[in-house]
C-alpha cells in the first residue's frame, strides 16, 4: 500500500470533525471520495498534509512505510505528497516560476538531491506549462495574483508536474472550472499522475471530472468517515440519487 489511513479521528478548536475514517491506496490508483458539504473531506487533505490547528487524536496514517503524522509538512512533500487546495492563495511580489524553482529545489534538498540549475528548470517548466496549455508568460507574474479560476488551477497542475509527486491529493480542483478548463486540467491530471508508482486522491462535489480522470475507486465520506466504497458506477449513481439516498441504503 501507499497510503492506509486507519481509524482516524481529528479535532478543530476541538470539535471532532474525521471520527474513524479508514481508506488504502495503493501505486496505480485514483481514489475519488464525494460527500456532501461540511463531510470533513477538506479537513482530510489538510490533515495528511499536516496544517496546523487540525489535530490527530487518534488513528494512523502510514505513506509509503513512514508514520505521516510523524512528518513535518516540508518532509511530508519531500517523501512525495502534494496537496492542491481548492482555494489558491495569491503570493504578490513572487513569481510564479521563482516560487516553484524554489518549491522543487527545497524538496529536492531535504531527499538530498542537488538543485536544478536555472536551465534545467526552464526547459522542466516549460514543458509542464505546455501539458497545461499556460503561456509561460503568465508564470513570470505574481504567483495567482489576478489569474482567473482556471488559470490557478492550470498553475498548480504545472507546480504538480513540476515537483512530480507520488501521492497528490486534489481538493475541488474542478470547483470554479468551465467546460474547456476542466477537460485541459483533467487531461493534465492523467498525463502526470496516470503512471507506475504513483496515485491520485480526487476530491470532489460532482462527477464531471470523473468524466475525464477515471476513478478506480470511489468513497462517499459522511459525517468524519467513509460510508460507502465502489467502483466507478458510484459517482453516476451519487450523481442521480443525490448522498442522502445512497447512504440510507
Ligand atoms: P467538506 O470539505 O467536506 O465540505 P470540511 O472539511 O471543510 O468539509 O468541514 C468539515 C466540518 O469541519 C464542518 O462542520 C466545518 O464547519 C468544520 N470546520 C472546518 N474547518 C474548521 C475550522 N477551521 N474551525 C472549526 N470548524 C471547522
Ligand atoms: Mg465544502
Ligand atoms: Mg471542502
Amino acid at each position: 500500500m501507499m497510503l492506509t489511513i486507519d481509524n482516524l479521528t481529528n479535532e478543530i478548536d476541538g470539535k471532532k470533525i474525521l471520527k474513524g475514517l479508514s481508506l488504502s491506496i495503493n501505486t496505480g490508483e485514483i481514489h475519488a471520495i464525494m460527500g456532501p458539504n461540511g463531510a470533513g473531506k477538506s479537513t482530510l487533505a489538510y490533515t495528511l498534509g499536516g496544517r496546523p490547528g487540525y489535530e490527530v487524536t487518534g488513528g494512523s496514517a502510514t505513506f509509503e512505510g513512514q508514520d505521516l503524522f510523524e512528518l513535518e509538512p516540508y518532509e511530508r512533500a519531500a517523501a512525495g505528497l502534494f496537496l492542491g487546495f481548492q482555494y489558491p492563495v495569491e503570493i504578490p511580489g513572487v513569481s510564479n516560476l521563482q516560487f516553484l524553482r524554489e518549491s522543487l529545489n527545497s524538496q529536492r534538498k531535504a531527499r538530498g538531491q542537488e538543485p536544478l540549475s536555472g536551465g534545467e528548470f526552464i526547459k522542466l517548466a516549460k514543458e509542464k506549462a505546455g501539458l497545461l496549455g499556460l503561456d509561460m508568460e503568465m508564470l513570470k507574474r505574481p504567483v495567482n495574483v489576478g489569474f482567473s479560476g482556471g488559470e490557478k488551477k492550470r498553475a498548480e497542475m504545472v507546480q504538480m508536474g513540476i515537483l512530480d509527486p507520488k501521492l497528490a491529493i486534489l481538493d475541488e480542483t474542478d470547483s470554479g472550472l468551465d467546460i474547456d478548463a476542466l477537460k485541459i486540467v483533467g487531461s493534465g491530471i492523467n498525463a502526470i499522475m496516470r503512471k507506475p508508482g504513483k496515485a491520485v486522491l480526487l476530491i470532489t462535489h460532482y462527477q464531471r471530472l470523473l468524466d475525464y480522470v477515471k476513478p478506480d475507486y470511489v468513497h462517499v465520506l459522511a459525517a468524519g468517515r467513509i460510508v460507502k466504497s465502489g467502483g466507478p458506477e458510484l459517482a453516476l449513481e451519487l450523481e442521480r440519487e443525490g448522498y442522502a439516498e445512497v447512504v440510507a441504503a
